[in-house]
């Protein structure tokens, strides 16, 4: 093999403005450079247990088992519904958007009575909506999403935590693009478990699913886990209960890894580690209430120079992410060239969209660390240039000069 074909890796510079993954935090990286420690180094075992109070903050909760999936946010959504759902659980899935659906589709994997109900694309469920079906379904599990950021919808989850409790179901959401970005407060909401991932509004790379589980999910997931062990369970005689088939994503072993026993389960993805608690350490340095608000301010500053492009923002406005939009795109216009000119001319990546999206929106995010003044302008000034170049013409500079007012506001 000629082995000088292959250059050192150098990847060209790019400003990543869609909806996930976004550039990392230099600092992120930084972290993650740093050299390798054993698993059970005493040194090592403590940045667990600090990565557990950093992101209890983060999910605002005081949950005992707040740690990492290592994974992208797909392993802590794998990990939670293979760990909390039984064959034959009935689950319900309030789907506005493609991540509703995966939620679907891995449910029925740990072979769930799955069930649905639908909003049109660009809108999201009333928590009345959401009780007449708990109500009709009588379902175990509710499982949401909070931020789908194939609409870029926002779920309100606030209500709903107290419905579950009325009708004993227990409450989990997707979190992943949302976290950091937009409000969430596990506890206040009565959630019983989240999960979300790092290259949304946390700044770092994927591979890292950070997840939190109340007490109660806990109990849920330790029965399961009795019965793997071997101690019948009236359930388990029953037939209802089965042994969780995944070894990787076992919950109950995975907490008996992070706990004072350190149970031997898988090594412990240092280096990911080491990232997910430099992005952790960084948001409650800033302050979430102060992340969240950046997220807001370079979001809607971002909104207000797409409008004065005269370009149309899709779905229900009250519902919008703040760290994620949703852009029409013009009819005479080529989304895919655009997006294209965008990469080529100017380094810039904005997202195309899912399903009946497709050829439709863009997304364009300001998350992370590009949830930044230059950031924002940068993109607004190239859509701009692209757009006039390609025959759909705008007023050239109203665009900056909106964002920029809704800076100086
Ligand atoms: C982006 C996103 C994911 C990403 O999952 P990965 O496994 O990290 O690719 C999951 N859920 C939601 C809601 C997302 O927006």
């Amino acid at each position: 093999m000629d082995i000088s074909r292959f250059a050192q890796i150098n990847p060209p510079p790019r400003l990543l403005m869609g909806p996930g993954p976004i550039n990392a935090d230099p600092r992120v990286l930084r972290a993650m450079s740093t050299q390798l420690i054993g698993q059970y180094d005493p040194a090592m075992t403590h940045y667990m247990n600090e990565v557990m109070a950093l992101y209890r903050g983060v999910f605002s909760t005081e949950n005992r088992w707040t740690l990492l999936v290592d994974g992208t946010s797909r392993a802590g959504i794998e990990a939670i519904l293979l760990s909390a759902i039984r064959p034959g659980d009935k689950v319900l899935v309030p789907v506005f958007g493609r991540f509703g659906h995966l939620l679907c589709e891995i449910a029925r994997r740990c072979r769930a009575e799955v069930h649905t109900i639908e909003v049109p694309w660009g809108e999201v469920f009333t928590p009345d909506q959401i009780e007449d079906a708990i109500k009709q379904v009588r379902p175990r599990l509710l499982l949401t999403v909070q931020g789908d950021t194939s609409t870029t919808m926002l779920q309100p989850l606030d209500e709903l935590g107290a419905i579950c409790r009325r009708y004993n179901v227990l409450f989990y959401t997707d979190a992943t693009a949302s976290l950091g970005g937009n409000v969430l407060e596990t506890d206040a909401w009565g959630l019983d478990a989240v999960s979300a991932g790092m290259q949304k509004c946390l700044g770092g790379p994927s591979g890292t699913s950070p997840i939190t589980l109340s007490s109660r999910m806990e109990a849920a997931i330790r029965q399961r886990r009795r019965v793997e062990q071997g101690i019948r369970t009236a359930a388990h005689q029953d037939g209802e209960d089965e042994m969780i088939w995944s070894n990787y994503f076992d919950l109950g072993m995975i907490m008996d890894y992070w706990g004072p026993e350190r149970l031997n389960h898988h090594t412990e993805a240092t280096t990911a580690l080491f990232g997910a608690r430099e992005c952790a350490r960084l948001l409650l340095q800033e302050g979430l209430d102060n992340a969240i608000a950046r997220h807001r301010l370079h979001g809607e500053a971002l909104l207000c120079g797409i409008e004065a492009m005269g370009l149309e923002i899709f779905g229900d406005r009250r519902h919008r992410m703040n760290n994620v939009l949703g852009v029409m795109i013009p009819s005479d216009i080529d989304g895919e060239q655009v997006r294209r000119l965008m990469l080529e001319d100017f380094a810039i990546e904005i997202g195309t969209a899912f399903g009946p999206l497709i050829g439709k929106i863009w997304r364009i995010g300001t998350m992370g660390y590009n949830a930044r003044k230059d950031c924002v302008m940068q993109t607004l000034s190239a859509l701009e240039a692209v757009l006039n170049r390609l025959g759909f013409r705008t007023v050239q500079g109203a665009a900056l000069q909106a964002a920029w007012d809704r800076y100086s506001q």
